[in-house]
């Protein structure tokens, strides 16, 4: 078997992987916080995680792999969402869980084999919080119950910040009620109008971190194989999980490697994100025409930990490389993946590498077991191809009329000739462009 490499954040370094029972590997990543669409950045984890989930069940067996990416339905920003649109919160999860679905299935994204939600995990999380309690890990405050850091000498191992860099980065609410600056909201009181649910606290709601420690606990074990998530979650994220879990189970290691992924940014600018309004949304991406294997491919293009900037070009670029590689797939039929394209995945997931491995393959069948590693040529080539023509032309139609707008005449005549040469006649009317083929 391929040997299977992961970087771990943790260690700091490539590791080879060996899951604790190859039985039985488990995986767990933090999911979306359902409240808007998911921009093509909060889609990388979602893909890069796919592939990884991919190529643990091809190596391990398709039935002894358990994925799990949780769905946070219960959250500040959710309870604001659905009071702006005067509905329950539910109203609003369920809606862009949907969403969420839908935009990752569109990119290739096999559905996870569990979808755990907050809502439906609050025992749980009240078990554990109630354990922490017990063991002088937690302490009530306020009608809040908070998490004391200094009662855990590890704390902050994974990103081995030091405590003053912890503390202002953190953007922690500095609140009477806490005993230390760093420690952190496991429950938190909700008015009567609020969601809530009862607890030994009184009526409220958990905070944010408790839930990935209690999910991971109730579907997969105390220690799982492989934790991950994106960068920005090391701190205080992933941080706080694997100290709520440690101390509710006598020191057990919450997860034995630790992955995360790079950001993606929109060319010229930092992380793509709703604060920074630099956004695209998958939606939107889907919407302009483009196929959702084609984004995938871009995001794959390249290295997971390696930022990643997204542009039109690099659409444009991994459209062609497709077009190419279904071209030479055809209709083919079942055979081997290539050893070079799995020995780049099981890498590290050096997908950049494995694409270049996959573009010198010359043999349809192989070139498709390969792909279908990475999650790609999953369509029949003839739908690949159908419609496509069409909506190429419109494009450049379109292109010369924006061209003509700008005063830009020699572009204009350019994109008329190369549809030309092609036998396509333009025939501007009142009512803008329209096109035949001659
Ligand atoms: P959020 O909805 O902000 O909690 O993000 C959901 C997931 O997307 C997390 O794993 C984040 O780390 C990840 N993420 C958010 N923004 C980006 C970005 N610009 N590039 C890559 N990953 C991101
Ligand atoms: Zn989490």
């Amino acid at each position: 078997m391929t040997q299977i490499r992961l970087h771990d954040t943790y260690a700091r370094e490539k590791r080879d992987f060996a899951p604790a029972d190859p039985e039985r590997v488990t995986m767990y990543v933090c999911g979306p916080t359902v409240y808007n669409r998911a921009h093509i950045g909060n889609a990388r984890p979602a893909v890069v995680f796919d592939v990884l989930a991919r190529l643990l069940r091809h190596s391990y067996g398709e039935g002894r792999v358990v994925y799990a990416r949780n769905v946070t339905d219960v959250d500040d920003k959710i309870i604001d969402a659905a009071r702006a649109e005067g509905v329950e919160p539910a109203v609003v999860t369920r809606r862009y869980e949907g969403f969420y679905l839908a935009d990752m299935g569109a990119l290739g994204v096999r559905a996870p084999d569990l979808a755990p939600k907050a809502t439906e995990t609050v025992a749980e999380m009240i078990a554990m919080i109630a354990r922490l309690v017990e063991t002088g890990h937690a302490y009530e405050a306020d009608g809040h119950v908070l998490f004391h850091v200094p009662s855990d000498p590890d704390y902050g191992a994974l990103g081995r910040r030091d405590r003053e860099t912890m503390i202002a980065g953190a953007r922690v609410e500095i609140a009477s009620y806490k005993k230390d600056p760093a420690d952190f909201v496991l429950w938190k009181p909700s008015p009567p109008d609020m969601i809530g649910w009862d607890s030994p606290w009184g009526r409220g709601r958990p905070g944010w971190h408790i839930e990935c420690s209690a999910m991971i606990e109730k579907h997969l074990g105390c220690t799982i194989d492989i934790h991950g998530g994106g960068l920005d979650l090391i701190f205080p994220h992933h941080e706080n999980e694997i100290a709520q879990s440690r101390c509710a189970h006598d020191g057990a290691p919450l997860a034995r490697y630790w992955v995360h992924n790079g950001f993606l940014s929109m060319a010229g600018s930092e992380k793509m994100s709703k604060s920074l309004g630099n956004v695209v949304t998958v939606g939107e991406l889907l919407a302009r025409g483009h196929k959702g294997e084609t984004l995938r491919l871009a995001l794959l293009s390249a290295h997971y930990r390696q930022p990643l900037e997204w542009s039109d070009a690099l659409i444009a670029q991994s459209k062609a490389t497709l077009d190419r590689l279904y071209r030479i797939a055809g209709e083919a039929g079942a055979g081997e993946a290539d050893p070079g394209v799995l020995e780049a995945v099981a890498d590290d997931l050096n997908t950049p590498l494995a694409l270049s491995r996959l573009s010198a393959i010359d043999d349809a069948a192989t070139l498709k077991a390969s792909a279908a590693l990475l999650g790609l040529l999953a369509e029949d080539p003839s739908r690949w191809f159908q419609g496509e023509g069409d909506s190429r032309i419109d494009a450049l139609v379109a292109a010369r009329t924006e061209a003509k707008k700008a005063r830009d005449f020699a572009e204009a005549d350019r994109i008329r000739a190369e549809l030309a040469e092609e036998g396509i006649l333009l025939e501007d009317g009142p009512q803008g462009t329209t096109w035949r083929r001659a």
